[in-house]
């Protein structure tokens, strides 16, 4: 289990040992406070000194070793959250964390008009198995990752990505309408047809085709999926390295 060492975690630990501390000093002599009528000075003094004592070196160590202990499982459930999300090759969001994200989306733009804008890109290596039996399987691993990097470059922070197939990805790019999402999808098409792969060689052969939908209107994941998969399969139709996208 990792421990927050960074100067902020360990000073949240210490921070809060020391006000819990605090706190529990405070009610001791308040509850205390009640019998201080009937004691002499001298067994008040001694009866501040326990209170004060008695909290601040039992409660104190323990509380330290319970925040630490709570601040380590809080930092591995984040770990495990971001590695249960994460697709392992690229580093973009895998099918269930992509899909889960635009679902919420969705779900949140039927309460908020103003949510109900976007494009959703479907985007798919061309002839992907060629380039696994002529370069390796390897080489179709590092040609993922280029593709992946690149989608990523071309987004804007809020857009989501996720890998949704073996050699497929999905973007979602809230509000963007058709003209913004025709524009991104040209950006990544173009600069993955332009790089030069394998590394070292001039070859060329990495493009992608992507299909893609613009809805201004309330609309679930599927419906939306479904529109933007059609317009992928024309655009390989039509000769692939190409966008296709539709309005809903
Ligand atoms: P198209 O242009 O019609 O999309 O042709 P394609 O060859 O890309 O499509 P097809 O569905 O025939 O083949 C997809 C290939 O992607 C086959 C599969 O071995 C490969 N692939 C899927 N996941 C991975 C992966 O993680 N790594 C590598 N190297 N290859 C993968
Ligand atoms: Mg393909
Ligand atoms: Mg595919």
């Amino acid at each position: 289990m990792k421990v927050d060492t960074s100067p902020t975690g360990s000073f949240r630990v210490i921070a809060g040992t020391i006000s819990i501390t605090l706190i529990c000093v405070a009610i001791a002599v308040f509850v205390d406070s009640f019998n201080f009528t009937n004691l002499t000075e001298d067994a008040i003094r001694r009866s501040l000194l326990v209170d004060i004592f008695l909290p601040t070196f039992l409660a104190g160590p323990l509380l330290f070793v319970l925040l630490r202990k709570v601040q380590q499982l809080a930092i591995s459930h984040r770990e495990l959250s971001i590695i249960a999300s994460t697709d392992s090759l690229t580093a973009v969001l895998n099918r269930g964390a992509f899909t889960l994200l635009v679902e919420s989306y969705l779900a949140r733009a039927e309460e908020h008009a103003a949510l109900r804008s976007g494009s959703l890109l479907v985007i798919d290596a061309d002839h992907f198995k060629e380039i696994n039996d002529s370069l390796g399987h390897q080489q179709g691993d590092e040609a993922l990752k280029i593709i992946a990097e690149t989608i990523k470059r071309s987004l804007r922070q809020a857009d989501i990505v996720g890998r949704i197939g073996g050699e497929e990805f999905g973007v979602f790019l809230p509000g963007a309408a058709a003209a913004e999402a025709s524009e991104i999808a040209e950006r990544i098409r173009d600069v993955i047809c332009k790089t030069v792969f394998p590394l070292k060689s001039n070859l060329c052969r990495l493009s992608v085709s992507v299909g893609g939908v613009s809805f201004n209107r309330q609309a679930s994941y599927d419906e939306l999926f479904s529109r933007a998969d059609s317009c992928l399969y024309a655009a390989k139709e039509k000769g692939r390295n190409r966008v296709d996208l539709v309005y809903l």
